[in-house]
């Protein structure tokens, strides 16, 4: 089996974004709140066909972990209530369309996080999701003010209920931001990236995975810089006196596979132990296109994973299959409960 860990419903019917713009224009002029969200299961099947359906099927992936597109979630709009409002419809598009394709989906939740506001508030709507909706994890914003960084470090005591709360219903967290509105940082470009190296760093200088010792993070996009600059982190972490970086990280941190050229690859597969990467592509997401040089799009990732020629059999496993079953625990039980449903 080959699970993907990091999609998004990049390909939402136009009624749901919609729906987003008529909400922010409410935030001034209450008479443009938007009605009910009509979207019938036609609309959203011929929007998925096409897109993430295809490229699972060509591409030779079964399942994708898959979550509410993220550049969407802008917790930075509006307030607190906007956020849960908007966060709810998301969630509940992303359990819409697992129910209509169960064996391609499984459902991880946007949080309805807001500057300034206490994570603790996030709870309800995470237990909804997991309780109710089969969700299997979370992406937590680690800068909700959008490319400004007002929030404390991931690893102050300010997250810690949402913490709890995860490790109480067994989820993992992706790290992952929204869009920038801070001009200096393009979106996927340098603000996801930033912001996956950014939250490796404070989990270095902190001891937070000894007050958590089972929360678990996937840093995606291949980790930012981090695995490039392996080295650094391992010289900071000896120059700080704090254990070697396996044992102070690697047992709650995990890195995705969604770097779309051979070489990175093979660096990330060189440099982090297999028991740490978990396939993901992203698609249909950051780069859309197909690479001049290879023929093949970029972000089809699972050739470079394929193309690793030293990695062994059971390596290439854990990485498609094994990892995520660890890092996601609900996750073999929501597959057959999934499963089950499609052949009732
Ligand atoms: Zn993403």
């Amino acid at each position: 089996m080959v699970i993907d860990c990091h999609g998004h419903y990049t390909s939402e019917p136009a009624a749901l974004l919609e729906y987003r713009k008529q909400q922010v224009a409410a935030l001034n002029d209450p008479s443009k709140a938007p009605g009910p969200l009509r979207i019938s299961d036609d609309e959203i099947r011929e929007k998925l066909e096409p897109a993430q359906l295809k490229f699972q099927r060509e591409r030779g992936t079964d399942i994708a972990i898959f979550s509410p597109r993220a550049s969407a979630m802008g917790h930075h709009v509006g307030n607190a209530a906007t956020s849960v409002a908007w966060s709810q419809i998301c969630n509940d598009m992303i359990h819409r369309v697992c129910n209509l394709y169960p064996k391609n989906f499984i459902g991880v939740c946007q949080l309805p996080q807001s500057p300034g506001v206490p994570p603790s508030n996030c709870i309800p709507e995470l237990a909804r999701c997991v309780n109710e909706l089969g969700f299997v994890g979370c992406n937590l914003n680690p800068d909700p003010s959008g490319g400004y960084w007002k929030e404390p470090p991931l690893t102050d005591r300010w997250w810690y209920p949402l913490y709890e709360k995860m490790v109480e219903l067994d989820v993992p967290a992706m790290v992952h931001v929204t869009a920038t509105c801070n001009p200096a940082f393009h979106t996927t470009g340098s603000h996801y990236l930033n912001a996956d190296t950014t939250a490796f760093m404070q989990f270095l200088t902190s001891d937070l995975f000894k007050d958590f010792p089972t929360l678990k993070f996937v840093i995606p996009h291949g980790g930012g810089a981090v695995p490039f600059h392996w080295g650094r982190y391992r010289g900071m972490a000896q120059d700080m006196k704090r254990p070697p970086l396996k044992e102070l990280l690697l047992n709650n941190v995990y890195f995705d596979t969604c770097v779309y050229h051979q070489p990175g690859i093979d660096l990330l597969a060189k440099v982090i132990p297999a028991d740490n990467i978990l396939f993901a592509s992203e698609m249909v997401g950051a780069v859309k296109g197909v690479d001049p040089e290879t023929g093949h799009y970029f972000d089809d990732t699972k050739r470079y994973v394929d193309g690793v020629s030293w990695l062994s059999a059971e390596d290439k496993r854990k990485i498609f299959e094994g990892n995520a079953l660890k890092v996601y625990p609900r996750l073999s039980k929501q597959i057959s409960r999934q499963a089950a449903a499609a052949r009732a």
